[in-house]
């Protein structure tokens, strides 16, 4: 079943409000298993209003409209299409009563356009709306139905969650599952390369990848009669997932982020860390510590910025601040290896690199960071070079510190291996 949506005012086109309804029905209509293919946005202009219906209607089997069911003379959208379905408007006895009393107990003064409101058309099932004074409409016309539904968010969720949700999933009774596939470690484009092959073929499930920074959700979603028939058919293409990725694979669970799976491992091993950090600034230690149990966990956090602080809390030596300097794989060594000794916790992770901008306008360095990870003394280090502005730099350092950390682990701990790429 197909269903489009038109988000009616000028304001949206204008730029002057976010359409936040289209993103909030888009994602309900996609969990309820109905394929969109269009999304519009129409001014508060009857002719370009009835255009853009005309041919939705036409294509779609529901076609769902938020926006200009008010009083005043530019909401348009009831009379339009109405006009449009053949269905005649006449008072709605509740609906009137409905906002007379809503009028009544804020003191206001109703007026003859107040009147425009409780007009339903013949036919229509009517969605009270206890938030506001517009109601919503269900038109079931011959080859589509309309629903009609107030602008404010605050009156359409609620109108929604009520009646448009069980409406839909009466009409539409598939079930949709998915299944949330978390790769740390390889890039966007790695990752469509790499399941190239199963995303050219899809069809039930389907496979759409997710970019973040520094990571790549992989969402497989599959339709079905009920949830069984759904979980069958994604297993085997998730499985093969998991197959080609193997331990870069953090997590198959959708709530489940990077700092709670690496979290994870140093709870399941008894594992104590300390953080180092220069160019993040504690960005890596908040992120550890957002996740419920950290003070088990988390020994210390420190953000060493300057080199003087990088000497007095890690030891890192004068001469080789003087000889590599602060962002170079031998300071991030020995800020890994002070860590250790400034908490005598079991690992350290230490982050120095350049965020930019630079005093004198080069750019050359920016982005370039070393990360290094010490597992009981056993010390890896990696050099990085990531783009973006200093907020980017600063967030993918963030992300890939804790990649490497759990790489170390599962290294260390496990006899699993694989390539951070
Ligand atoms: P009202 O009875 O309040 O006039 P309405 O159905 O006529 O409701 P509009 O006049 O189109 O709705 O919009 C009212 C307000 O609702 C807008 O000023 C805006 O704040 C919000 N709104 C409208 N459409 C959207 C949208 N697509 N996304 C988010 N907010 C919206």
């Amino acid at each position: 079943m197909t269903v489009e949506f038109i988000c009616v005012g000028t304001e949206i086109l204008m730029g002057n409000i976010v359409n936040t309804n289209a993103a909030f029905m888009a994602e309900r209509c996609a969990g309820l298993g109905l394929d969109c293919f269009y999304q519009t946005v129409v001014g508060d202009n009857v002719e370009r209003l009835k255009e853009t219906a005309e041919a939705s209607l036409r294509r779609s089997d529901v076609v769902i409209f938020s926006g200009g069911l008010g009083p005043t003379e530019d909401d348009l959208t009831k009379e339009t299409v109405c006009k449009l379905m053949g269905k005649k408007l006449t008072e709605d006895e509740k609906a009137w009563k409905h906002i007379k009393k809503f009028f009544e107990k804020r003191g206001l003064e109703l007026t003859d356009n107040n009147r425009k409101q409780a007009l339903v058309p013949e036919g229509g099932i009517v969605l009270y709306n206890k938030n506001g004074t517009a109601p919503g409409i269900i038109i079931e016309g011959e080859n589509a139905k309309a629903i009609l539904l107030p602008g404010p968010p605050g009156e359409l969720i609620p109108m929604w969650n009520e009646y448009v949700e069980e409406y839909l999933r009466k009409l539409n009774p598939a079930v949709l599952v998915s299944e949330m596939v978390k790769i740390c470690g390889a890039g966007e484009s790695k990752v469509e390369t790499v399941l190239k092959d199963l995303i050219d073929t899809q069809t039930n499930p389907t496979i759409a990848t997710y970019a973040k920074i520094g990571e790549v959700d992989v969402r497989v979603t599959a339709k079905g009669e009920d949830e069984k028939e759904c979980r069958k058919l994604l297993k085997p293409v998730v499985k093969e997932i998991k197959k080609r990725f193997g331990a870069r694979i953090f997590t198959t669970d959708e709530n489940v982020s990077l700092e709670m799976a690496v979290m994870q491992i140093l709870n399941e091993n008894k594992m104590t860390v300390t953080t180092a950090e220069s160019i993040t600034g504690g960005m890596v230690a908040s992120r550890l510590i957002n996740v419920p149990g950290a003070s088990d966990i988390i020994k210390l956090g420190l953000v060493t910025y300057s080199n003087k602080a990088k000497r007095k809390y890690l030891g890192v030596k004068r001469s080789t601040l003087d000889k590599y300097g602060a962002v170079s794989e031998q300071c991030a060594k020995e800020m890994a290896k002070g860590g250790i000794s400034a908490a005598k916790s079991d690992v350290c992770v230490a982050i120095t690199g350049i965020a930019g901008p630079s005093g004198d306008g080069s750019t050359d360095r920016i982005g370039l960071t070393y990360i290094a990870v010490n597992v009981m003394g056993k010390v890896k280090v990696k050099e990085y070079h990531f783009d973006g502005n200093r907020a980017k730099i600063r967030e993918s350092a963030s992300t890939a510190a804790l990649t490497l950390l759990r790489h170390c682990l599962l290294e260390n701990l496990t006899e699993k291996t694989f390539s951070t790429g």
